[in-house]
C-alpha cells in the first residue's frame, strides 16, 4: 500500500512563462480586450480549424449569446440534456425558453438520439448538445433529427477542447460552438470562454453583442485610429475577455497537444490499473473512426456489486486525501427546475447514472504515482 498523500481534484497548468506575459500586459497599460485577445482567438479558431472565433468571459455568456442570436420566443422549446452544469439551462430560461430535458446514453452520458426523437412538439426550436467528458455526441444521428424537424444545434463544448468526432475537431462543425476556460477545464484563462462558428456575419453579430451591442470595441474606440464616436446598434451585454486573460490562454495554446499527450498517458494508467475491478465501468474511448476524446474528466461507475455506495466512497477517499467530485447533479431534479418544468419527469438513465459516478482526478501535473495511488484506494473500496 502506498504511503497517504493530498490529492486535488483538479489543478490548472500554468506554464511558467505565463508570468512575464501577464507582466508585459500591465506593463502595456492595455489591460481589457485587445491585441492579445485577439492573438488568443486566433490561435485558438487555427489549433482546431475553426473558421471564426469570439472570446468571452465565460462558457455561461458564451451560451447566452448562442441562444441571443437563435432567434427563440418566449414560450419556444429547445432540448438539453438534464445531466450537464445548469449554466447550460440558466441560459435558456433567461430569454423565456422552455427547457425541455433529455436523457442520455449509457455509454457516452451524452444525449440519446431516440430520446431526442421522442420529446419534439411544434414548438421545439432547437437541440443542446452536450460532449460530456470530452466524449462526441453521436453528432450524426442528432444531426439527422435536426435537419428533419428544421431544428437548430447548438454545442455546449465545455468539455471538448481537442475532441474529435469523425475527423473533426469539435469547433470545426456547421453549429455553434461554446467553449469554456473556467479554471477545471483543459484550457484556461482562470474565467473565459470562446464561440466559434463558420459563418462571418453572425460571429459579427455575437462579438457586437458581447460588447454592449455597440458599433466599435473599446479597443477601436481607445486605439490612434479609432473614434470617440459609437453607436448602439441593438441592447447587448458585457461579456469581452481581458488580454490579461488571454496571455494565461496563449501560453497554454502553445503547449496544449502535449498536456493533452499527458492526460491521455494518465488515462491509460487509470484504465489499466482499474480495468481488473469487476465492481466499475470505465468510460472508453469513441468507437466512431476519427473521434477522440479529450479526457476533460475521468468518470467511473458503480456497479450494483460494489462493496460501497457512491457517497461513502466520497467520503472514504476524501479521508485518504483524494478529493473527488460527481457530474452531473441531474437538473431536472433540482429545486427550480422540478417546480417549473419537471414535476413528473422521469429520466430512468440519468437517474440511475447519477446515483453510481464519481469524476477521479486527472489533470497534467498529475503524476503517474498519484494515479497509482487513487487507483489503489479506489480497488480497496469499491
Ligand atoms: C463548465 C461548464 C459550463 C460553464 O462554463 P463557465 O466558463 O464556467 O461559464 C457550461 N457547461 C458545461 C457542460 C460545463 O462543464
Amino acid at each position: 500500500m502506498n504511503s497517504f498523500r493530498e490529492i486535488a481534484f483538479s489543478k490548472p497548468h500554468i506554464p511558467g512563462t505565463t508570468l512575464g506575459e501577464i507582466d508585459k500586459v500591465l506593463n502595456s497599460r492595455w489591460i481589457t480586450t485587445g491585441p492579445k485577445s485577439k492573438e488568443f482567438e486566433q490561435g485558438f479558431c487555427r489549433l482546431i480549424n475553426a473558421k471564426n472565433g469570439v472570446a468571452v468571459c465565460s462558457c455561461t455568456a458564451a451560451l447566452h449569446l448562442a441562444y441571443s442570436v437563435s432567434n427563440f420566443k418566449p414560450g419556444d422549446e429547445v432540448i438539453v440534456p438534464s445531466f450537464t452544469f445548469c449554466s447550460t439551462i440558466n441560459m435558456l430560461v433567461h430569454l423565456g425558453v422552455k427547457p425541455v430535458f433529455c436523457d442520455i446514453l449509457e455509454e457516452s452520458f451524452c444525449l440519446d438520439p431516440v430520446d431526442i426523437e421522442s420529446r419534439i412538439t411544434p414548438r421545439t426550436k432547437a437541440i443542446v448538445v452536450v460532449h460530456f467528458a470530452g466524449k462526441p455526441a453521436p453528432m450524426k444521428e442528432i444531426t439527422r433529427i435536426a435537419k428533419v424537424n428544421k431544428l437548430v444545434i447548438i454545442e455546449d463544448a465545455a468539455h471538448a477542447f481537442l475532441t474529435k468526432y469523425k475527423g473533426r475537431y469539435i469547433g470545426d462543425s456547421d453549429n455553434i460552438c461554446c467553449f469554456s476556460f473556467y479554471a477545471t477545464k483543459n484550457l484556461t484563462t482562470a474565467e473565459g470562454g470562446m464561440i466559434t462558428y463558420k459563418k462571418k456575419p453572425l460571429i459579427d453579430k455575437i462579438r457586437m453583442l458581447s460588447m454592449h451591442g455597440i458599433s466599435k470595441h473599446a479597443w477601436n474606440r481607445y486605439s490612434k485610429s479609432g473614434t470617440w464616436k459609437y453607436k448602439v446598434l441593438m441592447p447587448g451585454y458585457k461579456y469581452n475577455i481581458t488580454d490579461i486573460q488571454s496571455v494565461i490562454g496563449l501560453e497554454q495554446l502553445k503547449v496544449a497537444l502535449e498536456s493533452r499527450r499527458k492526460r491521455l498517458l494518465l488515462v491509460n494508467r487509470y484504465l489499466e490499473k482499474l480495468s481488473s475491478n469487476k465492481n466499475l465501468i470505465l468510460p472508453t474511448n469513441p468507437s466512431d473512426k476519427g473521434s477522440e476524446h479529450s479526457w476533460h474528466l475521468f468518470t467511473i461507475r458503480l456497479k450494483r456489486t460494489a462493496k460501497i455506495d457512491r457517497d461513502s466512497l466520497i467520503e472514504e477517499m476524501k479521508k485518504q486525501g483524494i478529493s473527488t467530485s460527481v457530474h452531473f447533479i441531474p437538473n431536472h431534479q433540482q429545486k427550480f427546475y422540478r417546480k417549473t418544468y419537471s414535476k413528473e419527469l422521469r429520466l430512468p438513465v440519468t437517474e440511475k447514472v447519477y446515483k453510481s459516478i464519481l469524476s477521479l482526478p486527472l489533470y497534467e501535473d498529475l503524476s503517474i504515482s498519484d494515479v497509482d495511488y487513487v487507483a489503489s484506494i479506489v480497488n480497496g473500496l469499491v
